[in-house]
């Protein structure tokens, strides 16, 4: 391996703060007393917390020593697919932290929080032009609380209709939290499996599609990274038996500006603001799962929804038909303004050219990394390509091998066994964020990886090496977890 200026040396480590205490050392000093000393009851001071005794300069030295291990996106590339790790520019953190949004309390009443009101409005109608739907609800807090929201949308639309359906049809190629929010929702979830190409096709849908099945989950692009191209026909037909077409939309990152969502045939869709439109995410923070829905579903969205009369914004829970609350308050509103900021910025051009490039690099990476790694649909990806390790298992090299492997050359490795219809999955989103010249490092650094796999695969098997952590046993970790430190 190459080895380049900076990989080494002034790593430190870093140990818990309780083995760097020494007793009486502290973080401040205090003015010499000029009052008389009352002694604290001692009973009351031997029973204080076992804090560590450290200076000032210890406790800010080991935090930033840990936040330096820390990977981000904002240290390097983070190929992670199916989450969409890309850079989000600084300015959305700066508006949603300007004192009148971050300030503002949720309790405010809304003739005091007009601005904040306006801004959601806004968003709403730019969400529904951007995929083309008619509402939007803002206030689920992640994409699988949007697909919930989803189905019980749908939930709601049958139990109107008259007569409630038991099944929903779940292609293979949709995200893994589909089947669970359909199940949460009390339906069935019936596999659809995806044809030769990959992608779903109406001859495998007919057969399954009946009066009792509610509807389709259709991820789009699906998980293998591909366009559902035939999603109008399949629409059509699940329309004919009484069924909705639910759309998994949070990998909108793909089609911005490209691709009108409405005009396939879908009925509501969810996106996810923390991926698409630009916040910080992973790790739990807080994330946002609009969803989107046709004119005839309106009438069922989450409440309170927000409204505009005169110049006027107001919130209001008069609709009958709602399948009620989800969030507290409004949603998570910090990613909310973080998104609006991002759209303005962008603007339709731009977003469109976010798409355009998200597109271009992974078709890139597909490309150049072909001749080395299996790929089991050869074709046209969108944001994210799909290789396998079958070209290295011969070598008995896996793909969780090369991803540990990829660490050694500065890389946080892709998403790896997942999508699970690929065995030995390694499923690589660049987004757009990423120059030709990262990228080009990326791909030298897994074409190495495949030599190394024909050459040298005992360096595979011991990866990473250079790492602060080695190859750690990991049917011990998740048997005997350590939660203590
Ligand atoms: C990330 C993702 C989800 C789940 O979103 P969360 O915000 O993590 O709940 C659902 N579907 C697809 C296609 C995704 O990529």
């Amino acid at each position: 391996m190459k080895e380049t200026v900076g990989t080494t040396g002034l790593v430190f480590n870093e140990p818990l703060l309780w083995e760097k205490s020494k007793k009486g050392r502290m973080g401040y000093a205090l003015p010499k007393a000029d009052v008389p000393h009352a002694p604290l009851d001692a009973a009351l001071v031997s029973e204080g917390p076992d804090f560590p005794e450290l200076s000032e300069v210890d406790v800010v030295r080991h935090y930033t020593r840990l936040s330096q291990w820390n990977y981000g996106v904002d240290s390097g590339m983070y190929p992670l697919g199916s989450c969409t790790m890309k850079y989000n520019p600084k300015t959305n953190e700066r508006q949603a932290a300007l004192s009148g949004f971050a300030g503002a309390h949720p309790l405010l009443p809304e003739a005091l929080c007009q601005g904040i009101l306006e801004l959601l409005f806004h968003l709403e109608r730019y969400l529904a032009e951007i995929t083309g739907m008619d509402a939007v609800s803002l206030q689920p807090a992640a994409g699988a609380q949007g697909e919930l929201a989803g189905m019980l949308v749908i939930h709601a639309y049958h139990r109107n209709q008259g007569r409630q359906r038991l099944k929903i049809l779940v292609p293979d190629t949709a995200h893994g939290t589909n089947p669970a929010s359909a199940a949460l929702c009390g339906y069935r979830s019936v596999p659809v499996p995806s044809g030769a190409r990959g992608i779903l096709t109406p001859d495998m849908v007919a057969p399954l599609m009946d009066e009792d099945t509610a509807g389709i989950m259709i991820t789009n692009p699906n998980t293998l990274g591909l366009f559902e191209k035939n999603v109008k026909a399949i629409a059509a037909l699940v329309h004919d038996r009484g069924g909705l077409v639910y759309c998994d939309g949070a990998n909108m990152n793909a089609l911005l500006g490209m691709v009108d969502m409405a005009a396939t045939g879908v009925d509501v869709l969810h996106l996810n603001l923390h991926k698409t439109f630009s916040t910080p995410h992973g790790g739990g923070g807080p994330g946002s799962g609009p969803i989107c829905v046709k004119k005839h579903l309106a009438p069922f969205l989450p409440v309170p929804r927000i409204l505009k009369k005169g110049k006027t914004y107001r919130l209001s829970e008069a609709f009958p038909e709602s399948i009620g609350k989800l969030h507290a308050f409004f949603g998570n509103t910090g990613v909310m303004i973080k998104a609006y900021s991002y759209i303005l910025s962008m603007g339709p051009n731009g977003l469109k050219r976010a798409s355009q490039l998200a597109v271009l690099n992974a078709n890139y990476v597909r490309k150049r990394l072909k001749d080395c790694f299996h790929l089991p649909h050869d074709g046209l990806c969108m944001h994210e390509c799909v290789f396998s390790d079958k070209h290295q298992l011969p070598h008995h090299v896996t793909t969780l091998d090369m991803a540990k492997r990829l660490m050694d050359y500065g890389f946080h490795p892709p998403t790896i066994y997942f999508p699970l219809v690929v065995s030995g999955a390694l499923m690589i989103e660049p987004t757009e964020t990423e120059s030709k010249e990262t990228l080009d490092r990326f791909i030298e650094a897994l074409r190495a990886i495949a030599r190394e796999a024909r050459e040298t695969p005992q360096t595979l098997k011991n990866a990473p090496g250079r790492c602060k952590v080695r190859r750690l046993d990991e049917v011990g970790a998740a048997r005997r977890p350590c939660l203590t430190g």
